[in-house]
């Protein structure tokens, strides 16, 4: 229970990572505000049924108000705010020179002004607490990837804003670092299953050393780690979850 009576939030907590995150904060012993556009209210049943403390916040992360309403929910509800994690994200692949802006746009709104208005939002509060710890979510495709130029660049923009957190907060006992997962089994990767009757996962497979895909729970046990006391010197890190496969 390294977590024991700490306040989190996870955005994009309602399915796949977030809810994998959402899950491993609680065990520890987290009270957690789970915050998604669509109803997270499955994800906290399946918490609190498990014995954790958790609730459901509806939230459209690219709008700065409901951002604001979210993290003064979690204040209201369980008395302050420890742990933020920005992760709520989509894709829109396509290859940049067919990209329309719309796709182009819609991903940098979610996957970094969502997570902009996120950091920007707690570091508000935390800043007066003297303490606290944010994680962003971003993606080793953050080095650039084939088709995602628009969510490359959104999560490479996650990298700098989390950094930049880093510095400006050091001093205010809040500490700032970035996750990037490789290749996560979830609603956002499962659609490959079906591409070419498989055989795109199949290549995905082979490029990730240890050969399988990683679960939630792999990115939750960092998460947990980076929020607990045990990571109190490490901030400004960006540190790969990926079974080899980021390099
Ligand atoms: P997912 O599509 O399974 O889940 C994303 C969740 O975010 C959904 O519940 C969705 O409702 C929510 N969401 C989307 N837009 C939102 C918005 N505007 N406001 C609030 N909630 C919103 O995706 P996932 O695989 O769980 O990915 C979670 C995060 O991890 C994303 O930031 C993604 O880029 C990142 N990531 C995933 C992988 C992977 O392999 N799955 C790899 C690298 C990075």
């Amino acid at each position: 229970m390294r977590l024991k009576d700490k306040v989190a939030i996870v955005t994009g907590a309602g399915r796949g990572l977030g809810k994998g995150i959402a899950k491993k904060l609680a065990e520890e012993g987290a009270k957690v505000v789970l915050a998604d556009m669509n109803s997270p209210d499955e994800a906290v049943a399946e918490i609190t049924a498990g014995g954790g403390t958790a609730s459901a916040f509806t939230v459209n992360v690219t709008k700065q108000e409901e951002m604001q309403a979210m993290v003064q929910y979690a204040i209201d509800t369980y008395g302050t705010l420890d742990i933020m994690v920005n992760n709520a994200g989509i894709n829109k692949d396509g290859m940049l020179h067919k990209m329309p802006a719309e796709n182009w746009n819609v991903v940098i709104d979610v996957d970094l002004t969502g997570a902009f208005y996120g950091t920007q939002e707690a570091l508000k509060y935390m800043r007066t607490q003297g303490s606290g710890r944010i994680i962003n979510i971003s993606s080793g495709s953050w080095l650039g990837n084939l088709g995602q130029a628009n969510y490359a660049a959104a999560k490479a923009g996650v990298v700098g804003l989390t950094k930049t957190a880093a510095r400006e907060s050091a001093q205010k006992g809040i500490t700032c670092n970035v996750i990037c997962p490789g290749f996560i089994e979830t609603d956002m990767t499962v659609k490959l299953k079906e591409v070419n009757e498989g055989k795109a996962w199949d290549s995905m497979m082979e490029r990730i050393p240890m050969g399988y895909a990683g679960q939630p729970s792999d990115v939750g046990n960092m998460v947990a780690f980076l929020a607990s006391d045990e990571a109190a010197y490490i901030t400004s890190e960006v540190i790969n979850v990926g079974g080899g496969m980021i390099v």
